[in-house]
């Protein structure tokens, strides 16, 4: 008995074989099919909307503006992929936060990290808004609200 040597698909079996399986299937469907937008009465900490893969999440009346930006966040995700998104995400939040934390000896606000991680920077962007002008699945949105008035 001795150490194994490791090969590639070792490195790739279990749990990161499933996870790179999830990703694929993921951003294969942001790809290919609208994201579903669906209506909450409310989201974390006071958000007005969420894109997920395949959904977007908004807290109360949906307006333009809103989808436009939640509508880049999609785009974003069919650009680096649904974990290529969380990992951005989990870099600028967990990490982001360490250097500020290191470089000014206090811990920044989390409305602080928002403001100024990247894909919401691109996000709150007119141009890039004008450039996701992707098709979103409001079917579900206009018949509720239709069914209301
Ligand atoms: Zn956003």
């Amino acid at each position: 008995m001795g150490i194994q040597p490791t090969s590639l698909a070792s490195l790739l079996d279990g749990d990161l074989l499933l996870v790179a399986a999830v990703n694929i299937f993921l951003w294969a469907w942001v790809q290919w099919v609208p994201s579903r937008v669906v209506q909450v009465s409310r989201l974390f900490r006071g958000a007005r909307g969420l894109a997920l893969p395949g959904l977007i999440l908004v807290a109360g009346e949906p307006n333009p503006t809103l989808l436009d930006h939640e509508r880049v966040h999609i785009l974003q995700m069919r650009k680096w992929s649904p974990l290529g998104v969380a990992c951005i995400l989990a870099w600028h939040y967990l990490i982001g936060t360490l250097i500020v934390r290191l470089r000014t000896g206090s811990w920044p606000g989390l409305w602080e990290r928002w403001q100024a991680c990247p894909l919401e920077v691109q996000a709150q962007q007119p141009e890039q808004q004008a450039e996701a002008a992707i098709r979103v699945n409001t079917r579900g949105l206009r018949e509720r609200n239709q069914g209301r008035s």
